[in-house]
């Protein structure tokens, strides 16, 4: 290790900016902004701060990780585990997202199901048995006890 220590970091071009700019918009987590301008993560992290706080419009703080955009096939498969009550890591080790990243999207698709109509409780006949039986939501066709048979 060097001792040197400057307590003046390099400045920052207009060059530097634009690619951190571009970086942080295309979701990268800080320490890979910073691997690849070649800053420290708190550079990074102080000024994308500042860059927000001047009005530049970048997505919130990352913790760690890139973040991906949800698709469709990848919320089907969160609403399905919800409905089959499969656990979360499950989940996340299948999605290869992180467990608090499957939490939240739990959380998010478990309000967003329960403020939709279609996934208001409601008396159906069960498909296997023709039983009457309480369904949760529209994907629900089963009654309790067929459906643990399955
Ligand atoms: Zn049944």
């Amino acid at each position: 290790m060097s001792a040197v220590s400057s307590s003046a970091s390099p400045a920052w071009s207009a060059e530097d900016e634009a690619r951190l700019i571009a970086a942080s918009r295309a979701g990268l987590s800080y320490p890979v902004i910073a691997e690849q301008i070649g800053r420290s993560v708190c550079a990074v992290a102080g000024r994308l701060k500042l860059l927000r706080s001047a009005g530049q419009a970048l997505p919130a703080k990352l913790t760690g990780g890139t973040v991906r955009a949800w698709t469709d096939a990848e919320n089907e498969v969160v609403i399905k585990a919800l409905a089959d009550g499969r656990g979360q890591h499950l989940v996340a080790r299948e999605l290869g997202r992180s467990d608090k990243s499957i939490k939240a999207r739990f959380n998010l698709l478990r309000t967003k199901q329960n403020a939709d109509p279609r996934h208001v409780e409601t008396i159906r006949n069960c498909r296997c048995c023709g039983k009457k039986f309480k369904s949760t939501w529209c994907m629900n066709r089963l009654c309790a006890h067929c459906g643990s048979k399955s």
